[in-house]
């Protein structure tokens, strides 16, 4: 019998929980780098010039009405999103053994794809995950029931990539496990592997027969370049791999709350590659039909009038240099500002860092006295959001960071 005084109360999301308890400090010196979410130099959202006017367009598009997208999603969207990822030249589209359904931005993709393997994969495979990783990793792919392990990747010491005790593990695990991969900017640690250690990472899974997991939220917003950021997925694609991949659009179009973003599979080449990709794509329709129907349309279409319109797709590049450029700026002054101030340590991670979030070696304790006397907010395993800092609060943050570390 099923009564409600069996269900537990659940923890609160600590991310949010931090958001609400931000919102809820009066104090005027407050800093917020918590949310994964980029903002201005005025600490304010940014609506980017290009999706403003994408926006604008599709208002003012007598032909846009409210009807259903189809299970798969926007069209042409999704044969852009595919373009942008593995690249207009990639042997999967020629060979025609992708297959793309728009998600409920990188949250669902990810979880379409964990949904898909726990399903169809016959080993019930275990999935390894990076320790630490994005938290929601472990909900959503213990959520469809499938076995969750951990793989070391941040070293506490170098504050670096844990690249050994990476190896290690992926040589370690069982053939044919499924290894989830962030394609760049890690998050939480913004650590990335060398192209030189991909390369090792993929002749150690091509040996233990491996399944990768892709999950990307940063294309574009963590070098600025769109290319490079996709590199180690393309790369992987290029050495025969059959894999998949999370794409969300939240971060590099700023489209957080509007939930656009894109699931791949790709099929191993061979003859039988397209039939088989397409059996793959028939289920992940059922699938996707059961669980959300068919994905939003709004943010579908600002995406795809950017990706597939060459002049806004040029403006969308100066949008990501504008932001990505920020960050780093903010990197090499917070650096620059520690060092100056002798605050002990080292701190060249702050710069060898990328993307939106630094790892930046604060203990649990220091987050607590930053947060209780300094109104500084951040993830209690000392992760910053690069966003939150700005021309106004980087030399009080300085402060703050150089007071609780001595
Ligand atoms: N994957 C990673 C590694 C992320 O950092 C995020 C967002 O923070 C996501 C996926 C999914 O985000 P969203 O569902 O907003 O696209």
């Amino acid at each position: 019998v099923f009564t409600t005084s069996t269900v537990a109360a659940a923890p609160e999301d600590p991310l949010f929980g931090l958001m609400k308890a931000y919102r809820e400090d009066p104090s005027d010196k407050k800093v917020d780098l918590g949310i994964g979410a980029y903002r201005d130099n005025n600490a304010k959202p940014w609506v980017l010039p290009v999706v403003k006017k994408a926006d604008d367009a599709i208002h003012n598009d007598p032909t846009v009405n409210h009807e259903y997208l189809s299970i798969g999603g926007l069209p042409d969207l999704t044969a852009a999103a595919q373009k942008l990822i593995v690249g207009a030249d990639s042997p999967a589209i020629k060979e025609k053994r992708i297959c793309t359904l728009q998600t409920i931005s990188g949250t669902g993709a990810v979880h379409l794809g964990g949904l898909f393997l726990a399903k169809f994969h016959p080993q019930k495979p275990t999935i390894y995950l990076s320790n630490p990783t994005w938290a929601n990793h472990h909900q959503i792919f213990s959520n469809v029931g499938l076995n969750i392990a951990t793989y070391p990747y941040f070293s506490t010491k170098t504050k670096g990539l844990d690249f050994d005790g990476m190896m290690q593990s992926i040589k370690n695990a069982p053939n044919g496990s499924v290894i989830l991969l962030h394609a760049c900017a890690h998050n939480p640690t913004g650590v990335d592997p060398t192209q030189d250690q991909w390369r090792e990472i993929a002749a150690a899974m091509r040996e233990r027969s491996h399944f990768p997991f892709f999950d990307t939220a940063y294309q574009g917003f963590a070098s600025g370049d769109l290319n490079k950021d996709a590199w180690s997925i393309r790369y992987f694609i290029e050495q025969g791999f059959e894999l998949c991949v999370a794409q969300s659009f939240a971060k590099n179009f700023g489209l957080y709350g509007e939930r656009t973003g894109a699931f791949h599979f790709v099929s191993a080449p061979g003859a039988d590659a397209s039939t088989a990709n397409a059996h793959v794509a028939s289920q992940l329709a059922i699938l996707q039909r059961s669980e959300i129907s068919n994905p939003p349309a709004y943010g579908a279409r600002i995406a795809s009038r950017i990706l597939n319109d060459p002049v806004l797709f040029k403006e969308w590049e100066d949008d990501l240099r504008t932001m990505s450029g920020r960050i780093l700026e903010m990197r090499a002054g917070l650096r620059e500002r520690l060092e100056k101030k002798g605050t002990p340590g080292n701190w060249d991670h702050i710069t060898s860092q990328i993307g939106m979030f630094s790892f930046t070696g604060l203990s649990e304790a220091q987050v607590k006295t930053l947060r209780s006397k300094w109104h500084v907010y951040m993830t209690k395993n000392g992760r910053i959001s690069m966003a939150g800092l700005n021309t106004n609060n980087i030399d009080y943050f300085a402060e703050a960071v150089d007071s609780v570390v001595r």
